[in-house]
């Protein structure tokens, strides 16, 4: 997770009283308890569900029903014939962890404070979905890729959180590559949809096979060929087919509305932009939004004005009959679906993302019915009505639209948007005091002069340029350290390159250039706990453990929910001998992830060396249960049955470590001491001997051949 500081900036944007009392009469009057949709066609149709679906980094305008002529998704085209189609929406980040936490929470990021991915949403937000378990709904969450994992405060109010990511499996990979296929997803909701058909429920959906790495299957892959994104949109689009047959034959379709969206676009070359997150263009910004009432109430209707995603959640309460959160900043959509006219609000959007990862400034935008406009440092304005591919900047000629669109900017978000400072916990500014970074924190608390900062706009170029770097990586090509080294020596402050040009190095074994890279990440910029965390491990991998132990104590008060980062804190521990603390780490890892791997193994041969067998046992039976096709797992277990006194069954164990992995000294060392004590010193003399050619220093070999000659 590339990401660190939080910001507690508050735009003041919470709906005026007027609208309150408005969208509350709407709520009584159309969608009052098991809620009536009033329209012409269906006048008494109740809603008793709400399935809310988030197509990941789909951009509106490849859906037949937002014009595209390629037409990849007849299901999702159907149910938008036969529903509600929100022309103008627009996310307010378009990034996936920020974006949903505005969809489930309702409020923009900068007042919940998850304005990045890898930040862990305040206990003190409310959700969408505590809302609905508090007034009788069933709830249900089931998503796609790891970004969403529980850790990161989502989970809250979902009686089921479904998305098991098995993060052991994915060392040294980005976060954002961790998924699940569509098609998991699809059959664990219509299991738990059947299993709760008879109650009132929320699920909330979330597909992430358009957004890279592509793992698309046939026969979409022979069909698409190299139009991936559109093979990957056909293959949801069938997803969504299967899962609303499903409704259909459940006999729920007429009892539940169905909405669909997406947490951002994707460039796709647009504007120099390949993926997403880096600038603010509809490419990016504009999604789909399509709300399909029970029996396609009020369907075909087209709405013009602009919607939010934060309107999403006001929506779902209005649907369900349950009182808005007074928390919420978007409204209700319901009235516009009836056709009432509610007076234009703009829709407000911000990426801290090329700030934070590409030392350039932030930008904030806003959208209305008739422009766009980006704040920048070199800003923009651009006439949606005549370019809705925003290629004419309009900032320079018509600098009164601008100066009215940049103080509209500035009274949604607040005085103190333009600003992306880093608002730590006093425990995470003093973990990082004590090794000396905080003098070196600049922006700390003040706001960012973005006069004074590249323009995203100057460093697209470089951007793919790294992009390509690491491409060339995971390609295998060993020249993507000397590119991605080459990029860095352009501005040493680019902490994503130097993060990367690090792991490079580590790839190729060359952990002290790692080291540098991660030290420089780490000075330019000292809240980014991706880069302490590396630093530490490079350390472990240098021996210099108690060097170590502090970045990832730094990691861990950045970021509370960086359960690889206390692993390997416990591990350092462990080997400096400080085991209370290596087990106090393990035992946090294991309860922010209770599949995480290495914490279990390791807590458990701690454990045993401890005498704690009991304990022991049961986190080896459940780290072997995770990953049977670990040596060193079964080589633990051994250990532990040596230590039980259960003789042949730690041979067994080791016999199944030494099938999978033949060249470890140390369990060869190991079987010749158990041969030894089974009184076979033939076998235990061939086992020390295979250790010592293993290892030439491995003390236990060469001991016991001087006892067995
Ligand atoms: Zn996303």
């Amino acid at each position: 997770m590339r990401n660190e500081v939080k910001c507690g900036v508050c735009p003041a944007r919470i709906n005026g009283a007027g609208k309150l009392v408005r969208c509350a009469i709407a709520a009584c009057f159309f969608y009052a308890p098991l809620s009536l949709v009033a329209s012409d066609d269906s006048r008494s149709t109740p809603i008793s569900n709400v399935v809310l679906i988030s197509i990941d980094t789909l951009r509106a305008d490849h859906l037949g029903a937002y014009g595209y002529r390629k037409s990849v998704t007849p299901n999702l085209d159907q149910l938008a014939g036969e529903g509600i189609v929100f022309e103008h929406a627009y996310t307010p980040v378009p990034l996936t962890l920020p974006a949903h936490t505005s969809l489930l929470t309702g409020e923009y990021p900068p007042k919940n404070g998850v304005r990045d991915n890898g930040e862990a949403l305040p206990a003190s937000a409310p959700t969408l979905a505590e809302r609905l378990r508090e007034n009788g709904l069933h709830t249900a969450a089931f998503v796609g890729a790891f970004v969403l994992d529980r850790r990161f405060g989502l989970a809250r109010g979902f009686e089921n959180y479904w998305g098991d990511f098995q993060l052991f499996r994915y060392q040294g990979k980005d976060p954002g590559m961790i998924q699940i296929r569509g098609d998991r997803v699809e059959a664990a909701v219509e299991e738990w949809i059947t299993a709760h058909r008879s109650e009132r429920f929320f699920a909330f959906v979330h597909f992430y096979d358009l957004h890279g790495p592509y793992l698309l299957p046939e026969p979409w892959l022979s069909r698409f060929g190299e139009d991936v994104y559109d093979g990957e949109l056909a293959y949801t689009d069938d997803l969504i087919g299967r899962l609303w047959k499903g409704l259909q034959k459940l006999g729920l379709a007429d009892r539940t509305a169905l909405i669909v969206t997406a947490d951002h676009g994707e460039g796709l070359g647009d504007h120099g932009e390949r993926h997403h997150g880096f600038f603010l263009y509809n490419s990016t910004i504009n999604i789909p939004l399509i709300v399909r009432l029970p029996a396609g109430a009020s369907g075909g209707t087209r709405v013009q004005n602009v919607a939010r995603l934060t309107d999403i959640a006001p929506t779902v309460c209005s649907l369900l009959g349950v009182p808005l959160l007074p928390t919420f900043q978007g409204h209700s959509l319901m009235p516009e679906v009836e056709g009432k006219t509610l007076s234009p609000e703009p829709a407000y959007s911000e990426t801290l993302y090329p700030y934070r990862h590409f030392h350039t400034a932030p930008l904030y935008a806003i959208q209305t019915e008739h422009y766009s406009f980006i704040s920048a440092p070199r800003r923009e304005v651009y006439d949606l009505n005549l370019d809705p591919k925003q290629t004419h900047n309009l900032a320079l000629s018509s600098t009164g639209v601008a100066n009215r669109l940049e103080s509209d900017l500035k009274q949604i978000a607040g005085p103190q948007a333009p600003q992306a400072t880093a608002q730590m916990s006093p425990e995470a500014m003093r973990a990082l005091n004590s090794l000396g970074y905080v003098g070196s924190i600049s922006g700390a608390g003040s706001p960012v002069d973005i006069a004074h900062l590249p323009d995203p706009k100057d460093r697209i170029r470089l951007f793919g340029r790294y992009q390509d770097a690491l491409a060339m990586g995971n390609e295998g090509n060993l020249r993507s350290a000397i590119e991605l080294e080459k990029i860095a020596k352009l501005d040493p402050a680019l902490v994503n390159v130097q993060i990367d040009a690090g792991l490079a190095r580590r790839s190729l074994h060359q952990e002290a250039s790692a080291l540098s890279h991660f030290k420089a990440a780490a000075r330019a910029d000292p809240s980014n706990a991706l880069a302490h965390f590396h630093l530490g491990v490079s350390l472990s991998n240098l021996h210099r453990d108690r060097e170590a132990m502090p970045e990832f104590l730094i990691a861990t008060k950045l970021q509370p929910w960086f359960s690889q980062a206390y692993t390997a804190q416990g591990l350092a521990a462990a080997r400096v001998q400080d085991m209370t603390f290596a087990k106090a780490s393990f035992d946090r890892a294991i309860q922010l992830d209770p599949e995480d791997f290495d914490a279990l193994l390791n807590r458990g041969k701690l454990l045993t060396m401890t005498s704690r067998w009991l304990d022991a046992r049961q986190d080896l039976k459940r780290a072997v249960s995770l990953n049977p096709d670990s040596g060193a797992v079964h080589q633990a277990l051994g250990t532990l049955d040596f230590y039980q006194g259960d003789l042949n069954s730690a041979l067994e164990e080791y016999q199944r470590a030494l099938k999978l992995n033949d060249s470890d000294a140390s369990i060869h060392a190991n079987v010749a001491l158990l041969y030894e004590r089974l009184g076979q010193p033939q076998k235990a003399r061939a086992e020390f001997q295979r250790s010592l050619r293993l290892d030439p220093t491995n003390q236990e070999a060469i001991e016991g051949l001087r006892r067995i000659p």
